[in-house]
């Protein structure tokens, strides 16, 4: 039998609170350990009221200020527009891909789609059940498109495009200049990364389970004049006017709670300005190690075009140690570095709450797995 690896000594895991490890997945992904603390305390008794937020009415007043407060915090965060509606729905993101058509886009209408990765493709063909999609730009997913190649239709309902794609870490900008049509955002993976300027948008969505909060939630910000106009056929679920206010049935009141934990976290660190800061800083950290090591490692993404976010990368010439590379991490604390299936190699998730110990830890560990004897 082979003998077990010796467990090298550089970059060894330092216990982390609560036995936690650094937990690189791409969603459902790493929450605050001080806000898992304060979900723990109140679990069974919130603030005193004698039950759980799981327990309690979604029309009492208590879920009524939680529910209020996250909305609240949520538009402080991002200096949303008063004309803008915020929604807390069900069934994730995903479930925008057919909403977004069914509210935005009348029978017999054109959508325009730009398609930079696995994300915004599932969304484009999910479109066009419900509208004629025109696809104005298609990536290689390493890159975006250039602007000057879009080619968006005249008198399109709306031009929707992924913000940052979380498998191929393809990540926009800034918003992308659609002229006078009405721009649609997935930013489900870098939502709440940084400051977005919410008026240069028709609607945006995010699934929490990124970056603000647990599955089971996805936050739409629409503009008023796009809410009100559903096909007749559009599920109750689904229709932006309907689901207004988002108490026209149970919403998922723990999965909002979680999130308006996190909204506040993220006010106390300063608003989205810092939370920019300490995202790009950690992202430095994986890149650089990338970069130094003569090629070792590569990005498979071109540097104007490169996630804050996900990070995936590869051993180029010797891919065969992907998968050591990926087993020795987890044996030092730092877990779900896999790739996604479709792309190999590894992908680093570093979302708003990991901490900086966790990328220094892993690029550490990078560069001393590049550095063994061949
Ligand atoms: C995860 C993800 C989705 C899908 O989210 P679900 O909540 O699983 O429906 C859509 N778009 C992007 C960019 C994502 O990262």
């Amino acid at each position: 039998m082979a003998e077990a690896p010796a467990r090298p000594s550089g970059g060894a895991a330092a216990p982390q609170p609560h036995g936690r490890l650094f937990n690189f997945s791409a969603g459902p992904a790493v929450l605050p350990v001080s806000v898992l603390e304060e979900a723990q305390a109140d679990l069974l008794n919130w603030r005193g009221c004698g039950v759980s937020v799981m327990e309690m009415s979604h029309r009492g007043k208590e879920f009524t200020q939680i529910f209020n407060e996250a909305e609240a915090d949520l538009r402080e965060l991002l200096a949303i527009p008063e004309n803008y509606r915020v929604l807390f729905l069900q069934a994730g993101a995903t479930s925008q891909f057919s909403a977004v058509p069914l509210n935005l886009a009348p029978a017999g209408a054109t959508v325009d789609h730009i398609v930079t990765g696995s994300w915004s493709k599932k969304a484009a063909e999910e479109a066009g059940k419900y509208a004629a999609v025109n696809i104005v730009a298609k990536g290689d997913n390493k890159s975006i498109p250039a602007r000057e190649q879009w080619n968006l239709t005249p008198g399109a309902a709306y031009v929707h495009y992924c913000d940052n794609e979380t498998i191929q870490g393809v990540e926009f900008r800034g918003a992308p200049d659609a002229g006078a049509a009405t721009l649609v955002a997935d930013m489900s993976s870098n939502f709440c990364s940084k400051p977005v300027d919410v008026a240069k948008y028709g609607l945006i969505y995010a699934g929490a389970q990124k970056n603000i909060g647990p599955a089971g939630v996805v936050v739409v910000i629409a503009r008023e004049d796009l809410v009100g106009n559903a096909r007749p056929e559009t599920p109750a679920v689904l229709d932006y006017k309907v689901m207004e206010g988002s108490l026209y049935n149970t919403p998922p009141c723990w999965s909002i709670y979680v999130c308006g934990l996190v909204f506040k976290h993220m006010l106390a660190m300063g608003g989205l300005e810092a939370v920019q800061a300490a995202n790009e800083a950690k992202a430095a950290v994986v890149y650089d190690a990338i970069a130094a090591s003569s090629g070792f490692y590569a990005s498979p993404v071109a540097p104007e075009a490169r996630s804050m976010m996900n990070i995936p990368f590869t051993i180029p010439a010797r891919p065969e140690l992907e998968k050591d590379f990926v087993a020795e991490a987890a044996m030092r604390g730092m877990v779900q570095l896999k790739g996604h299936r479709s792309v190999g190699g590894m992908r680093a998730s570093v979302y708003n709450s990991m901490p900086m110990e966790g990328v220094q830890q892993l690029a550490t560990f990078m560069q001393e797995f590049a550095s063994r004897p061949a």
